[in-house]
């Protein structure tokens, strides 16, 4: 699996290896999106690291007892249900099943289930859904 985090570290952090580190020690992949990082200074890097769903919880736990800063990158799906006209398009794009008809063929909208891919949005006749800009957690 792959999530984003921006990692914030303050001015000693930044002259420690702790990047390599964590690649080395979790077994994770990471790849840097944004850097705005100087020495004697700190800063902020934004990155996507790849493993599995332990890794990936390993890596911030660690991260954080190191004193980083850790905050996960979300994107939001916003849906004007108000619009729909039960046709289901989406639910034919939708593989986390967020989006399915009921027995009546109502459109039921699992908010909790859904991953914010997007594939709805294109997919909807009406224009009802919109993905916000990704931000931190
Ligand atoms: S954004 Fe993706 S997961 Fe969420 S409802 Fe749309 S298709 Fe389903
Ligand atoms: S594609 Fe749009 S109009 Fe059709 S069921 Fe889904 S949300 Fe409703």
């Amino acid at each position: 699996m792959k999530k984003r985090y921006a990692l914030r570290f303050s001015p000693t952090l930044v002259e420690q290896p702790l990047v390599s580190k964590l690649v080395r020690t979790y077994d994770v992949d990471i790849n840097i999106l944004n850097a705005d990082v100087a020495s004697g200074r700190g800063g902020k890097l934004i990155v996507e690291l790849s493993g599995t769903e332990k890794a990936l919880a390993d890596s911030v736990v660690w991260l954080s007892t190191t004193g980083v800063v850790v905050s996960e990158m979300i994107k939001e799906l916003m849906f004007n249900d108000k619009g729909c006209i039960d046709c289901g398009a989406c639910t034919a794009v939708c593989s986390s099943r967020a989006l399915t008809m009921n027995s009546e063929w109502k459109l039921v909208y699992e908010a909790s289930l859904c991953v914010a891919c997007g594939l709805c949005v294109q997919a909807c006749p009406m224009r009802l859904f919109e993905v916000s800009h990704e931000r931190e957690a």
